[in-house]
């Protein structure tokens, strides 16, 4: 008998679906990147999944993949001509490790798919579509089967060893199962059982066609957090029914698209879902896969433990460390470089028409482009600057084997990451400085802390480089008044310097307004590090999972103590610069606790009584103990200045470079870009 894992005994203890075992129980669950539709891009694919591959996670599961045009927004696979493109993604990962698993998602969209002859039930325009889709008639629901079991074949012609059948986050599957979206009165509606029919029938047929050493998996929304969603029983019962029909594995997914509940984001604690899988477990006697904000060794070896799932899938962690699994085997969980669940480079980019990539580790799906290879001639390189820019600049070139001196002011590392870590639902921010801290010890950086940097220290340090990563300034507004004394700055509330007043007005809402308005209307405990107060604030009955999980549950809404005003000059709604994916989440949590956010506002002037305001050129004063500055930031440059003046060898990144639209994404992916060729 092979010995256990001393670090993870659960997570690296293989599991035998009887045809077939796989290697360890870290799934890299579906991710649609974009590569998908673009030029060469299964080449880009194949060497993106096979990273991964070597990276020692047991199986892989493709983004989702439509067996037609019409239950697509992308990529479809239908022929001969493109099963063939899929083979070389298979063949990349068999040949990067023979023991590596990979599944396609088969991924029919329905009424979600972004095309004008999308399908579904009845016809019913999901509130997240721009389409409304044609009602499918019986002959239609055949040929969709049939495209469905084609597509599986395919995928095995292709070399895939399985298929993820998705039937939840209101797909086409899914929209049979629940009544709002299948409104039919014949064999594929009405009953619940009428309802299963269409997922029933396309698995059934499905196992038909592809025979018994094949695996399949279903993916299940096991809470749909839906009003008249899928009841506990009728999941339980869809669960068992595909059992039955010979599914190997049940992975559960949570949410509809359309549901108004935060499943992924930061906010979200980490494995705030996965007893919803344990639940079904204990119901069931196939495996299970669990996901959603698991994006550490040691917290899928505790869902694993205590018996929540026989797999745990991650996503965007792969994104973010592709050699996650084997750092974890080694238990070198210092190394891995953390998924921070902020979306803004994998799913933001997604939905506005980008590839995907991470803001963690720009090299995600650029491995053919992006690479940090050894160098032939070492430099003495000077980074003047810690921040996410420095750091990530620091580490790349000290990896690829120049000799790199890091300054920075301040007593630790981060720059402004020492702040955001600081916001409730933010403390993921640590994992990035611990991973960058492991960094520079392993690649060996020279790090100077507590050292202000000036033009003199460097001339004559005899640097082939200096690297310039000094940031930002905060902007100060020219408002009559700005000194006055219950001005402050967003630094000073973070770090505590300054007290807030029972009443605030915030000028400027951008990512860091909204973050000041998160922290000082907030109080207790971050929901993002407690389950059960997250659940109470929106609203989630894990225990008892009424109808979609939310049926019948009242959310806790803790108002703020503190009157709060949230202001900006554009005439936009506030906050539609956030995140795509997440700005609605910060925006209905400051609604809730009663922020006042207020659009096309101009500053006249700061006085005793408070905020002399015109909003939407109507005088208003907000008479108000404080106000902070959060009206965007200016660049760092004076030392980049007198060193060019100098006539040395200098460069800028990050926010020293360009302030302007400035976040964390573009300084790691500017200072990487630049550490892989100098
Ligand atoms: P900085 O992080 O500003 O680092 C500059 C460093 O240079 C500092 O450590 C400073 O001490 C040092 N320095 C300056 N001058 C000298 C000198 N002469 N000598 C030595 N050292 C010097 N971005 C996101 O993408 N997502 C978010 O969710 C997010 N949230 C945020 C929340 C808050 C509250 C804040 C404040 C920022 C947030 N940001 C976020 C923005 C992000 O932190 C910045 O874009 C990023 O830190 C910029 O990196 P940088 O390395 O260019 O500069
Ligand atoms: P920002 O997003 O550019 O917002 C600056 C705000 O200040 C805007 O609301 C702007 O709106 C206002 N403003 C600009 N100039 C002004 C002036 N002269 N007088 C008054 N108001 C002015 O910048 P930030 O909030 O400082 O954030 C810095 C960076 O960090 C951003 O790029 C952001 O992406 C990043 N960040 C991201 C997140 C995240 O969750 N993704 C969180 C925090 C920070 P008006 O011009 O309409 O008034
Ligand atoms: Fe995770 Fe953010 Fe990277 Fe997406 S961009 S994989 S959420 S760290």
């Amino acid at each position: 008998m092979a010995l256990k894992n001393k670090h993870y005994p659960h997570l690296f203890t293989p599991l035998d679906i009887g045809f077939v075992t796989i290697k360890n129980r870290i799934l890299m669950g579906s991710m649609h990147t974009g590569l998908e539709e673009a030029k060469s891009g299964f080449e880009r694919l194949a060497t993106y999944y096979a990273e991964r591959a070597r990276g020692g996670v047991g199986m892989i599961i493709t983004g989702g993949i439509a067996p037609n045009i019409e239950g697509s927004s992308g990529a479809k696979l239908s022929t001969n001509a493109e099963a063939a493109q899929h083979k070389i993604v298979t063949d990349a990962v068999h040949n990067a490790d023979s023991d590596v698993r990979i599944c396609m998602q088969i991924l029919h969209e329905g009424p979600l798919a972004s095309n004008d002859i999308c399908v579904s039930p009845s016809g019913i325009r999901s509130r997240i579509s721009k389409f409304t889709p044609a009602k499918l008639s019986e002959d239609g629901i055949e040929k969709q089967i049939s495209d469905m079991v084609n597509c599986a074949q395919l995928a095995r012609a292709a070399g895939y060893d399985g298929v993820e059948i998705i039937g939840s986050a209101g797909y086409l599957i899914s929209s049979f199962l629940v009544k709002k979206t299948n409104l039919r009165t014949d064999d594929w509606g009405g009953s619940y059982e009428n309802r299963m029919r269409f997922a029933l029938e396309t698995v059934r047929r499905i196992r038909a066609a592809v025979g018994d050493e094949f695996i399949l998996i279903f993916r299940i929304a096991a809470m749909d957090m839906l009003q008249g969603g899928m009841s506990w029983d009728e999941v339980v019962l869809l669960a068992k029914r595909m059992q039955d029909l010979g599914v190997n594995i049940i992975s559960s997914h949570f949410t509809w698209h359309e549901a108004a509940i935060p499943t992924i984001a930061t906010m979200v604690p980490r494995a705030a879902f996965s007893s919803v899988t344990g639940r079904l477990r204990k119901e069931l006697d196939i495996p299970t896969i669990t996901s959603n904000r698991i994006n550490m060794p040691k917290i899928a070896e505790a869902v694993l433990a205590r018996g929540d799932a026989d797999l745990v899938s991650m996503a965007r962690p792969m994104l973010a460390d592709p050699d996650f699994a084997r750092k974890a085997k080694q238990g070198k969980d210092d190394e891995i470089n953390t998924c921070i669940a902020c979306n803004q480079a994998c799913l933001d980019h997604l939905f506005t028409g980008q590839h995907v990539s991470c803001l963690v580790n720009p090299r995600a799906c650029n491995e053919t482009i992006l690479n940090y290879l050894p160098v032939d001639r070492a430099k003495n390189i000077a980074v003047v600057g810690a921040g996410p820019a420095g750091l990530s600049f620091a580490t790349i070139a000290a990896e690829r084997g120049h000799q790199v001196t890091l300054f920075d002011a301040a007593d630790e590392i981060g720059g402004q990451f020492n702040l955001a870590k600081q916001i409730p639902g933010k403390e993921e921010f640590y994992e990035t400085l611990r991973y960058y801290g492991r960094m520079l010890e392993l690649h060996g950086v020279d790090l100077r802390l507590n050292t202000m940097v000036t033009t003199d220290m460097l001339m004559g340090g005899g640097f082939d480089e200096i690297i310039i990563a000094t940031g930002i300034n905060p902007r100060t507004p020219d408002i009559e008044g700005i000194n006055h004394a219950k001005v402050i700055s967003y630094i000073d509330v973070i770090k505590g310097q300054r007290p807030v007043g029972k009443s605030a007005a915030i000028i400027g809402a951008g990512g860091i307004g909204f973050d000041i308005a998160e922290l000082i209307s907030h109080s207790g405990c971050s929901s993002s590090l407690d389950i059960e107060l997250f659940a109470k604030e929106w609203g989630i009955d894990f225990d008892n999972h009424p109808r979609g999980g939310i049926a019948g549950v009242e959310t806790v809404i803790t108002k703020s103590t503190r009157e709060i005003y949230l202001l900006q000059r554009k005439t936009t709604p506030v906050g539609r610069g956030l995140g795509k994916t997440t700005g609605w989440t910060h925006r209905i949590t400051l609604n809730r606790r009663g922020v006042n956010m207020l659009n096309g506002v101009q500053y006249l002037k700061i006085d005793d009584e408070g905020l002399h305001i015109l909003v939407h050129d109507q005088p208003q004063t907000l008479n108000v103990e404080t106000i902070i500055i959060c009206a965007g930031q200016t660049s760092q440059r004076t030392l980049y200045d007198e060193l060019q003046e100098g006539g040395l060898n200098v460069s800028l990144v990050g926010g020293a470079y360009e302030a302007g639209e400035l976040d964390a994404k573009r300084a790691i992916d500017q200072a990487s870009r630049l550490a892989a060729v100098i």
